[in-house]
This record gives C-alpha cells, sequence and structure tokens, in this order.
C-alpha cells in the first residue's frame, strides 16, 4: 500500500498549502477528487486581501500571511503574487454610524486606515454617485492576489519536497488502523500516520466517514459576474470598493469589472452555480450606488464560503480521532490567511504549539481548535 507520514484530503488553497508545509516534515500525499486541483472554492474567488475583514482570529491570520505573499521563500515564484489595490468602503446617509463603527475597530489593528471625503472618494472612483455616498473609509495598503500563482506556488514547492499529488482520487473511506489510518478512494487505498481533512466544504463529510462528531460546517453560495467598465476610464486603478454592510462590492479584473451582491445563500456541498435572483441583485445595487450600466455579462459564476457557526477556522486534532486533523471554515478568507493557517496546521500536527509569531499576534490553538464546536 501506497504509505505516508501525512495525507491531505483536498488540493484547493488549504491543502495545497498544508501539503506545502508538511512536506518540510515528513513524506505528504495529497489527494484531490477533481481532475484538477482548484476546481471549487479556490478557484472562485474575488482575490482580494484586506486586513479589515473578518472576526478577531482571521484578521491576525491575515496580518501575519501578509509577509509571505509580498516576500515569497526563494523558489516559490518568479512572478510578485500581490499587487497594490486598496479597499474603499462606502457608505449610504443610513450607514453613517455603521462606517464610523467600523473605522473605529479597523484602526485598532491597522493604523493605516483612514477616512476619505466624498470629493476624494468620487476621484478614487468616478462612478460613484454623488446623492449615494456620503462617507467613505480608505484601507491604502490591501492587496490583489494572484490566486493562481500561490495555489500553483504551494503545489509546485509540495512536489519539489517530494510530495505527491493524486488527482481523480475522490476520498470514500476511512479506516483507523493501528496508530494510523487507511484511507481508501476512488483508485487506491492509501496508509498513514495522519490525515488532514482539508475538503472544503465537503469537510464535515469526510468527517462522517472517518467517524468523527460534526463541527457544523455551513457552505454558503456567492455569485460574482464579470462586465465590460466604461471606455477611456481610469479602470485599473480604481480600489475595490465595499458597501460597509457588504450589500454589494465591485473591482477592477482584467481590464472588466467583477461585480458582488455579496450573498451568502447556505447550500449543500456542490458544484454551485449562480442564481438569476443574485446576479439581478448585483446589477441593481450597483445602478443605485454608480452610474455603471451593465450591457453584457461576460461570465457569471459562484462559489461556496464554508463557515461554522463562529465563523474562525478550525485547525486542530479532532477531541476523539487521534490522528485526525481538522483544517477548514476557510469562510471568504481562504487565500489570504492560507500561509499563516497552513504554518498553524504543521507546527500544530508537528510541535503541537502554534508557531511564535502567530502565538505572538495574541492567537491561541483553543481559538482554532475543533473542540470548541464538538464538545469536550
Ligand atoms: C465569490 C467568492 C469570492 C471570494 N473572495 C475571496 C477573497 O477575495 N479573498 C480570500 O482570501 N478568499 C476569498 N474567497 C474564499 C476562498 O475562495 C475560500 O476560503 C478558499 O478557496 C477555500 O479553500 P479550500 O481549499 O478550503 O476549499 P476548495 O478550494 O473548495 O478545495 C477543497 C477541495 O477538496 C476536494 N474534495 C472534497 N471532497 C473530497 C473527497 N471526498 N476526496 C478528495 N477530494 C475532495 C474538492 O474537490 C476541492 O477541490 C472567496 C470565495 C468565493 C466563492
Amino acid at each position: 500500500m501506497n504509505t505516508c507520514d501525512f495525507l491531505v484530503i483536498g488540493a484547493g488553497i488549504a491543502g495545497a498549502s498544508v501539503a506545502y508545509e508538511l512536506a518540510a516534515h515528513g513524506r505528504v500525499i495529497l489527494l484531490e477528487r477533481e481532475s484538477v486541483p482548484g476546481y471549487h472554492s479556490t478557484g472562485r474567488s474575488a482575490a482580494v486581501l484586506t486586513e479589515n475583514y473578518g472576526n478577531q482570529i482571521i484578521r491576525r491570520l491575515t496580518i501575519v500571511s501578509r509577509a509571505f505573499f509580498e516576500n515569497p521563500p526563494d523558489g516559490f515564484t518568479s512572478y510578485p503574487l500581490v499587487s497594490p489595490r486598496g479597499v474603499l468602503w462606502v457608505a449610504r446617509e443610513d450607514q453613517r454610524e455603521t462606517l464610523a463603527v467600523m473605522l473605529a475597530e479597523a484602526q485598532q489593528l491597522v493604523p493605516t486606515i483612514h477616512a476619505v471625503d466624498v470629493s476624494e472618494a468620487k476621484r478614487l472612483c468616478p462612478v460613484l454617485r454623488k446623492d449615494y455616498v456620503v462617507e467613505a473609509v480608505l484601507e491604502p495598503d490591501a492587496m490583489d492576489l494572484d490566486v493562481n500563482e500561490i495555489h500553483q506556488g504551494f503545489l509546485r514547492g509540495c512536489k519539489r519536497r517530494n510530495g505527491e499529488i493524486v488527482t481523480n482520487a475522490e476520498v470514500t473511506r476511512l479506516a483507523q488502523s493501528g496508530e494510523g489510518w487507511v484511507v481508501h478512494t476512488a483508485k487506491e487505498p492509501f496508509s498513514t500516520g495522519i490525515v488532514v481533512n482539508a475538503a472544503g466544504a465537503w469537510c464535515d463529510e469526510i468527517g462522517k466517514l472517518a467517524g468523527a462528531r460534526p463541527i457544523g460546517l455551513t457552505p454558503k453560495r456567492r455569485t460574482a459576474i464579470l462586465f465590460d467598465g466604461p471606455a477611456n476610464s481610469n479602470l485599473p486603478s480604481w480600489p475595490i470598493v465595499v458597501d460597509v454592510d457588504e450589500q454589494f462590492y465591485f473591482k477592477p479584473e482584467s481590464g472588466r469589472i467583477l461585480a458582488s451582491p455579496a450573498d451568502e445563500t447556505p447550500v449543500p456541498p456542490c458544484d454551485v452555480y449562480p442564481e438569476d435572483y443574485d446576479v439581478a441583485l448585483v446589477m441593481d445595487r450597483m445602478a443605485k450606488a454608480t452610474t455603471l450600466s451593465v450591457r453584457h455579462i461576460r461570465r457569471k459564476w459562484a462559489g461556496l464560503r464554508s463557515f461554522v457557526a463562529d465563523r474562525a477556522p478550525v485547525v486542530g486534532m479532532d477531541v476523539s480521532l487521534p490522528g485526525f486533523f481538522w483544517l477548514a471554515g476557510q469562510g471568504g478568507y481562504g487565500i489570504m490567511t492560507s500561509p499563516a493557517m497552513a504554518r498553524a496546521a504543521a507546527t500544530l500536527i508537528v510541535e503541537r504549539c502554534l508557531p511564535q509569531d502567530l502565538a505572538a499576534s495574541g492567537l491561541t490553538p483553543e481559538d482554532l481548535s475543533p473542540a470548541r464546536l464538538q464538545g469536550a
């Protein structure tokens, strides 16, 4: 039987990044059900890094991850993984209070975030309607992420460290065997000391196959559309514009505009598609906030953002199954937190503690542990 120290299920960004980290400590096999890694959530994101998003745990993971993206390890990539793209949070008259609260909270961790007046907001993004936006806040150091290059960098790095990536290998059964596990797939069985469950929206399904108590993971559908921007505009330099209550966002993307109604509809884990209602919703919200008109949608898609009840990620050993490790609940933050989350997972597995920089940021293993969701 093909044997390894660490077997990772799921080759999205979570599985690829932890496989890369673990391959420095032993033999890794990374199993992916699809024929190509990145087919599900990882290939469908908006590719943004903002330090002003998610709860305090997410923000700390994002802040720690930033250094990796800006200065990746030697040999990881030949291309920049990030490029500058500020985030402009906008508020209507009835959202002034929400924006003030958001600014105060944001500045605690990211002091460069600041208020801008409406004329500056309009200068940054000329299509904003003056009668809609009354206040705005700018996060100048947010970034666009090259998701494909980050994902491929982790996969290449895993292989360079002698890790093996097996596609078309859906995991169908898991059984404890001695000190470790036997993992049955559509191809062949594998034997391992540690199983890492990084199956994205399917993490509770994999947990069930292993006999674990569920963590209560809920996949939520999010829709995006791509359409042409105005001719002769400074579109490439626009910031990402986000409604302060996250009712919509839009950003420049490959010469066009990517927009989303920021929907969060709970659905079972599946290959998800956009609903007409959500596409209509984003067009309506864009029409109210901007002078943009969506004449021709070039592409539309939906992806799953999977959350547990407290919307923090789940990184830790199962409460009752030795050798079964969870790396789940990446929500809408899985790309921008992946370097820190993968190091957290690998260090928890190998050394049973968090890396120094993450511990110094105030994070504890309990913040991430599945124990908070599975009961003692
Ligand atoms: C529209 C949208 C916008 C987003 N924008 C951002 C953003 O700007 N920034 C950001 O950081 N994040 C963003 N996200 C979130 C981000 O995409 C996710 O958090 C991240 O991709 C989750 O990665 P994952 O590896 O956990 O899941 P996935 O990429 O879904 O990977 C899980 C993998 O597990 C495999 N798998 C499942 N079951 C099995 C099995 N039985 N056997 C073998 N393999 C299996 C699947 O085939 C899949 O490839 C966005 C998401 C969406 C949908």
